[in-house]
């Protein structure tokens, strides 16, 4: 969610320093002077519900502030406007590989966690579900990812290091210049085929730390078809996967 506007350059002279983090009613914003930017703007990221408030260095911090100011009906809007935080709790619907599976729990089965034609069944205790479930995606997407990532890397070359899962904000997966691949555990709950691609990108890094022709066509090679979509549905759903589960 964005609010822009193009058309002032204030006279008051360049941004000067001074905090970062500023409140417009009871809502922090983040205030960032780019060089780049040629507008006031204001966003609201779903995934950590911040604000951000982007200045052009020749616009003064005071004249920006006031801009948002004018706009805090615009940003209460925008925060209300995210949907709630789906938590794992009895009834409630998952998505594991893309597909909804409902959280199909009774305290009398044992506590281990199986996943079954659309249901992820449950037991043992309501207390500390939520996190029972957590660790269980995030073992279960390491154990993927790992899978995936050593096929991959088989067929590309390069030298693999190690694999491990986290929870990055912004950034699906990343590859060190000695080897060291991350993904976000959030890719268990995309489908098969966007976290495949994932898994291509960061495995053509083990053999080309950059984005150039010759990457690309590493990633087309190894994933033996076209990325394009999976980045597609990542930049149009991937926002949603940051709002389920505890945090
Ligand atoms: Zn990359």
């Amino acid at each position: 969610m964005t609010l822009a506007i193009w058309s002032f350059i204030s006279s008051t002279g360049p941004s000067e320093p001074g905090p970062s983090e500023l409140r417009i009613g009871e809502t922090p914003v983040r205030l960032r002077v780019s060089p780049r930017a040629r507008r006031l703007r204001l966003s609201v990221d779903p995934r950590t519900r911040s604000v951000l408030l982007t200045v052009p260095r020749r616009v003064s911090r005071k004249r920006a502030l006031a801009w948002a100011s004018e706009h805090r009906q615009w940003i209460e809007r925008a925060l209300a406007d995210i949907p709630p935080p789906r938590i794992f709790a009895p009834g409630e619907i998952v998505p594991v590989h893309g597909e909804p599976h409902v959280i199909d729990w009774l305290a009398t089965r044992p506590r281990k966690i199986r996943l079954e034609a659309g249901r992820l069944i449950c037991g043992g205790p309501l207390e500390g579900l939520d996190r029972r479930i957590l660790r269980w995606l995030k073992a279960e997407a390491l154990t993927l990812l790992t899978r995936e990532t050593r096929e991959y890397a088989a067929i590309a070359g390069g030298r693999l290091a190690s694999v491990g899962v986290g929870d990055p904000v912004s950034r699906w997966g990343s590859c060190s210049s000695r080897g060291a691949i991350r993904y976000s555990w959030r890719l268990i709950l995309a489908p098969e085929f966007v976290r495949r691609a994932t898994v291509a990108h960061e495995v053509a890094h083990l053999v080309h730390l950059n984005h150039g022709p010759d990457f690309h066509a590493l990633v087309a090679e190894i994933l033996g078809t076209d990325p394009r979509l999976a980045r597609a549905w990542l930049k149009r759903a991937g926002a949603a996967l940051h709002r389920i589960g505890p945090r």
